[in-house]
Parts: C-alpha cells; structure tokens; sequence
C-alpha cells in the first residue's frame, strides 16, 4: 500500500485487513491510480461502491418448510455506462467478495473499453444442495427483491459461479412479468447470459473460456511458448475452465493435470478435455476420470507445465501455492485468484502473470455483444460474436502490454492502469455532477 493509498483508507475509515478480499483488490486499484498521479477524488470515488443493496427474502423448500435468504446486488461504479455483472451462488458469498468483485467488473469493462460499468450479486447458498424446484423460487423471488434495483438501462446481471442460463432465463422471465417492459425483446436485455432460444447470445455460454484462450494464444508465441503440444493445467472444471481446457486443446494445447473440489487428476500423455467436461457433467467431478492418475494437491500445483490456468475461486494461489507452481505462465480465468503475497512470490519466482481482468473479460464482452442484440431485437451469427471477441480482446492485449511498457510495470498493474486511465478520462469529461 503506498502513501496514497493509505490516506485514502485513513480517510474513508479503513483499517487494512489482510484476509479481505475487498481490501486487497482496492489497494492495487488505489496504489495504479496514485501511480498515475489521478485526482485524489477519482480514488475516494473508487475506493466505495456507489450502492450497496441487501435483501432478505424467504422462500419455501420442498419439504414445506420456509427458509430465509440473504441476497446482495453491489453496484460499484456506472461511470462508463448502466452497472454490469454477474450473480453467485454459493455458499461463501460475503458483502467483502461481492464488493471485490464489482470493482473487477469496472475495471474490467473499462479495460474492456465497453460502455458499462461494474456490479456485482449472490446469494450465500450451495446451489448444488437444492432442488430445481427450489431454486427457480429462490431466483424468482430474490429478483423482485431487487425490483428496480436491476433494469435493462441500469443494470444487467448475467451467470457467475452457481449460476447458469436458465437461471437468467428465470430472472428475465421474473422482471419482465413485474415490470413496465413488458416488449419481447427490450425486456430480455434485463439480463445476459440467457439461453439462445429466449434472448441469449451463440458463444456467450463458452465465451469466458473462448475469450481467455484468445489472450494466451496471442500472447504465448510472443513469450517464446509454443502452441503446439503446450502442456498446460487448469484449476476447476466448471464453465470457465472446462471451456478454456477444450479450446485450449483445439489450439494445440495438451491438458495435463485437472484440479476441483473432488479431487486432483494427471496423465503424462495428456486428458481429453472434451470427454473430461462430459465426466464432470455426468459425475459432478474430476475425480474418478478413466486414464487419469489420482494425484494430490501440492503434486497439482508442482505439475511441470508452460500454463497454469486457475479457473476456480478467489484467493487460492497463496504464498504457499505460488511456491508450488511449477508453470511458465499463469492464466487468470477466475476473478481474483492470486493473493498479493501470492502474486508477489509468482513474479519473484519469474512467472507471467496474465491478469483475470484481461483474461476474464471474455464473458462480460459477450454479454455486451447479447444486450445490445436484445435491444435491437436481432440475432447475431456465430462467426460475427467470435469476429468481435478476437478483436475486443486483442485489443485489450495489446493496450495492457502498452501499459506495461509505458509505465514500467507488471501485467497486472499494467491492466489496472490502463482501465484507470480510461475512468479518469471520462470523470475529467463529465464533471462531477452538480
Ligand atoms: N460473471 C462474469 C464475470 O465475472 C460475467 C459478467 C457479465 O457477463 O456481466 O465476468
């Protein structure tokens, strides 16, 4: 934390905490932009989310008992454009992660240079422990909580972790019945990541994976890493890493090691990643794969591959991890993965970081790309997405390895100092209102 920094969280109150997930993410946010020298109350307006929405709401279970959820919808930032970001469930959401995670979101939209800004929702339950029955009522009801907290010009949710098309499919279904937009088409825009069939965007279910494979294959070859029969292991096998895996694998990529909450998986010669993703499809899990040693964590993580791609949670390549990592590269599919003493040790030890705001952005490109087809009221074809995808992060690629360059930093930093500098520009342009 620099000087800056530090006054900033003085001021707002703060007292640095190390485990939290907020207070880390916000330093490397605070100290870019003193690093840039912006205004000071461009990073007091970035240090707090503009709106922090909580909600109880009581749903009935199956076995006719009611239960109470708490659901949170954090907006941190509209700067760019309406508040965007996806929904999550799952048993560890706190206010501190869903915070967190919207500030990624306006980074990483402003990186993304998309006209969006950043937000982020969940709700603390363990989706795979409920029923379907019980988890449409519980996504009904905790979207007419939020009411027009959430709106097509205001702010868009989409699928996070737990959270899945049809589940978007039930909250456009939900808002449009209680709203005033009741059009087909304008309606739907309330959400993204919806089926194809009501709304949805073709590449957007793969599109996080997609996007994070069109950052590595761009920037390996200039790294001095070859495509061609690159060994490379992924952490966690749900949306993001099982699609990174298989199109990984289309590129020239060979999975060696495959790790999730079941369990940790190797084979020398190499995992299919397409058979491995009907595994977890039809078994919940990694573990039990044919032709597959079982191996254990710390073996996962010493794994001698040219990419490692963490596609699970927060805060899981710690200081102890990031002195296992035996990879070249790190590929950031999940939100956050790296602690700063994990990041720290990582660069120590030589190994490229490539930041979750530029390799993640994939999905909340394609969501883009679904908002403005639902407000059109038009489908786009497939090669016109991925067309678009390619270039949005190519060009994202390129203005993070600029940054790096021009300021003299890592990737990460890199990443975060060019979304500042885009912010900044549009605080300056706009003014602070009144
Ligand atoms: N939840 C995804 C993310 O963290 C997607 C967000 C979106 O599509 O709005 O980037």
């Amino acid at each position: 934390m620099n000087g800056q920094t530090h006054t900033v969280f003085d001021e707002l109150g703060f007292r640095y905490e190390p485990d939290s997930l907020y207070h880390q993410v916000i330093t490397d946010v605070l100290d870019t932009s003193g690093r840039l020298e912006q205004p000071r109350h461009l990073q007091l307006i970035l240090a707090q989310p503009k709106n922090e929405i909580m909600v109880h709401y009581p749903v009935l279970m199956d076995d006719g008992n009611y239960r109470l959820f708490k659901g949170y919808r954090v907006q941190h930032n509209n700067i760019l454009g309406p508040y965007k970001g996806g929904i999550r469930y799952h048993p560890d959401v706190s206010l501190d992660h869903v915070k967190a995670l919207a500030v990624l979101m306006t980074m990483k939209c402003s990186l993304m240079r998309l006209p969006l800004g950043g937000a982020k929702g969940g709700v603390q339950v363990d989706s795979r422990a409920v029923s379907t029955d019980e988890l449409r009522r519980m996504t009904r009801r905790f979207t007419s909580a939020l009411g027009d907290n959430i709106g097509p010009n205001h702010d868009i949710p989409a699928p996070d972790v737990g959270t899945n098309a049809q589940i978007m499919a039930w909250m456009a279904d939900t808002y449009i019945n209680l709203s005033d937009a009741r059009g087909r088409f304008t309606g739907q825009a309330v959400v993204t990541g919806k089926p194809v069939a009501f709304g949805g965007s073709y590449g957007r279910e793969a599109a996080t994976g997609q996007g994070l494979v069109y950052v590595v294959t761009e920037l390996l070859p200039e790294l001095g890493i070859p495509l061609d029969g690159c060994p490379f292991s992924v952490i966690g096998y749900g949306n993001v890493g099982s699609w990174a895996g298989r199109l990984f694998e289309n590129a020239g990529g060979s999975l060696r090691g495959v790790m999730d909450h079941t369990g940790a998986i190797h084979a020398d010669a190499g995992l299919d990643a397409y058979e491995l993703a009907e595994h977890v499809a039809a078994t919940g899990g990694v573990a039990g794969f044919k032709n597959a040693e079982a191996i254990s964590v710390e073996d996962f993580y010493k794994l001698n591959v040219d990419l490692l791609i963490p596609a699970a949670l927060e805060q899981m390549i710690t200081e102890t991890q990031a002195a296992w990592i035996n990879a070249k590269v790190v590929a950031e599919g999940a939100n956050a993965p790296t602690t700063p003493e994990g990041d720290r040790l990582l660069r120590e030890r030589g190994i490229t970081i490539l930041p979750a705001i530029l390799c993640n952005s994939g999905g909340v490109s394609v969501s883009y790309m679904e908002w403005r087809q639902d407000r059109d009221a038009v489908q786009w074809r497939e090669e016109r997405v991925q067309d678009e995808l390619r270039s949005l992060m190519n060009a994202a690629a390129q203005r993070v390895k600029l940054a790096a360059h021009r300021y003299g930093v890592d990737l990460r930093t890199a990443a975060y100092a060019s979304a500042l500098e885009h912010i900044g520009q549009v605080y300056e342009l706009r003014g602070i209102f009144p």
